[in-house]
């Protein structure tokens, strides 16, 4: 980890944060070069969700939206994301939900097929959330699914990291 970024670390609570960061990141690049994958690592959460780089993508574990953004930007707010916050504190929050999570027992290559397998479920979502047809309420009808889809998304996550 770079010392500016420990150092901006508050507690120690924190630098466990960035550095499980770091590790699932780690974890993540290895498994994606060694099997040649065409997927990016979240800048925010550590896990590839992200299909081509600082093209805006959202990531549908932690929600930021990929502006190309990485450690040398950690403290400048992301303005592109409807929550103006730094990319420091979106690792943090997110790190914080999944801190509990083991991770010595990463299943890198399940992960990833869960991750492919949501975000087409994610998709159709979206896709009938935009279309013309789509009234109001089924519009907050997607909106519950979506919140239920990414809950159902970060348990199988923890199911997988077990
Ligand atoms: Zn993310």
């Amino acid at each position: 980890m770079k010392k500016e970024l420990k150092n901006r670390a508050k507690t120690s609570h924190e630098l466990k944060i960035l550095q499980n960061y770091e590790d699932r990141k780690n974890l993540f690049e290895s498994y994606l070069k060694q099997y040649e994958e065409l997927s990016f690592i979240c800048a925010s959460c550590g896990y590839p969700t992200i299909n081509k780089p600082a093209s805006y993508e959202v990531c549908s574990i932690c929600e930021w939206e990929d502006n190309g953004y990485n450690d040398n930007q950690l403290f400048r707010f992301n303005h592109a994301t409807h929550e103006p916050l730094t990319l420091f504190e979106y690792r943090i929050n997110i790190g914080e939900q999944i801190l509990s999570e083991p991770k010595t027992f990463f299943d890198a290559k399940n992960i990833i097929l869960s991750i492919k397998e949501y975000e087409n479920k994610f998709d159709i979502i979206l896709e009938k959330y935009y279309s013309k047809k789509t009234t109001k309420k089924d519009k907050s009808i997607c909106e519950q699914n979506f919140q239920n889809l990414k809950k159902e998304l970060f348990d199988n996550l923890k199911i997988r990291l077990k």
